[in-house]
């Protein structure tokens, strides 16, 4: 149910915390090579006002409340591009999976679409802009394809996993078209982008525990 639910979303935040935190010097090093450094120092604030804010809504409130208040937590404290689209995001999958007694994969799929596309709205972002978005709708796709096909959830969701990773590296190839990365575009030729970078590990992570 919604409770069990928000127990394991509650985890998980931790988990994607943690993963986060030990790369959080690697992750300012690539936002350096184009951009302002501090995706790291960001994305562990914002996670870290997550976690806070999840266990303080607390699993007995359910899923819904729990994603909510972490992605509003996220949103208010990380600051930064990618805090204000995560916590959207978080917010936005809160929205879409609701409290149910189950969760079906089909509507685990149809949310992580629905989170996917709240970020493409707010932030403006297309594919090939080297972004996020280019490691986070190969992995929607994925994990809705996995779905389809029938397998469990948390088979589908490892092979997105192992998806948004090929496609985040697969960014170094691109010229930053949005974001602070682009006054210095060409320098970040032959380097991930941070966002996208961030997004695979936590997934990779997330799909390790579930
Ligand atoms: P800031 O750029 O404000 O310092 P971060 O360094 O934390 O924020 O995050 C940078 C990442 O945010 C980029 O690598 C990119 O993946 C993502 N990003 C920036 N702008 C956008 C946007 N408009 N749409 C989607 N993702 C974006
Ligand atoms: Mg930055
Ligand atoms: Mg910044």
């Amino acid at each position: 149910g919604s409770v069990a639910a928000a127990e394991t979303a509650i985890h998980l935040l931790r988990v994607a915390h943690d993963v986060v935190g030990a790369h959080e010097a690697e992750l300012g090093a690539l936002d350096a090579i184009a951009g302002d450094g501090d995706h790291g120092v960001g994305m562990v604030r914002g996670l870290d006002a997550a976690v806070t804010a999840a266990e303080r809504s607390g699993a007995a409130a359910g899923l819904s409340a729990a994603l909510t208040a972490a992605g509003e937590g996220w949103a208010e404290r990380a600051g930064g591009a990618s805090g204000a689209l995560w916590g959207a995001a978080l917010a936005q999958l809160g929205t879409s999976l609701g409290d149910h007694d189950q969760y079906p994969p089909a509507l685990v799929a149809d949310a992580v679409d629905a989170a996917v596309e709240r970020i493409r709205a707010l932030g403006g972002a297309e594919a090939g802009d080297k972004t996020m978005l280019d490691a986070m709708a190969p992995f929607a796709a994925s994990l809705r394809q996995g779905i389809a096909a029938g397998e469990p959830v948390a088979g589908a969701l490892r092979a997105a996993a192992a998806t948004a990773t090929g496609a985040a590296e697969a960014t170094a190839a691109l010229v930053p078209r949005r974001g602070r990365a682009r006054p210095l575009a060409e320098r970040s030729v032959g380097h991930a982008d941070p966002g996208a970078t961030s997004f695979a590990m936590i997934v990779d992570a997330v799909a390790a525990r579930v």
